[in-house]
């Protein structure tokens, strides 16, 4: 039913947790399995340094966390946000079984509020210097 890489996913899931004082957060749910994912992220110099999650429901969900976690460690926040349902079907192996694509649309949402969350603070940090300066 799921592919090996998918499999080996869900054996071995990578970066599960939560970083502590994160500079992102981001959290996607969907009701019609109850599945919950949850995304702590650390940006340095523009990069995704560390990034932490946590997925509550159905094998591919987690599986799907899993395999983001390794798409985006190290990259560019800007390559992170490009990540596409393509590049995360590809790779857990291609396609998922009927009725799971909802795992990927979770996972980037997920992701996306984390970078979003990066983005605001970012923001607001600015502000606050430029206030400074004023
Ligand atoms: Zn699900």
């Amino acid at each position: 039913m799921y592919r090996p890489e998918l499999i080996e996913h869900l054996v071995r899931p990578q970066n599960v947790g939560e970083l502590s004082e994160p500079d992102g957060f981001g959290e996607s749910g969907h009701a019609a399995c109850g599945d919950v994912v949850r995304f702590t992220v650390r940006i340095s110099n523009g990069t995704v340094a560390a990034v932490g999650y946590k997925a509550y429901g159905c094998a591919p969900c987690i599986a799907a966390g899993s395999a983001m976690t390794e798409l985006i460690q190290g990259e560019s926040i800007i390559r992170a946000a490009a990540i596409s349902r393509e590049d995360l079907r590809r790779a857990l192996g291609g396609e998922l079984p009927e009725g799971k694509e909802h795992a990927l649309t979770l996972v980037l949402d997920a992701l996306h509020r984390a970078l979003e969350d990066y983005w605001n603070r970012e923001a607001e940090e600015a502000d606050l210097v430029e206030g400074y300066r004023g």
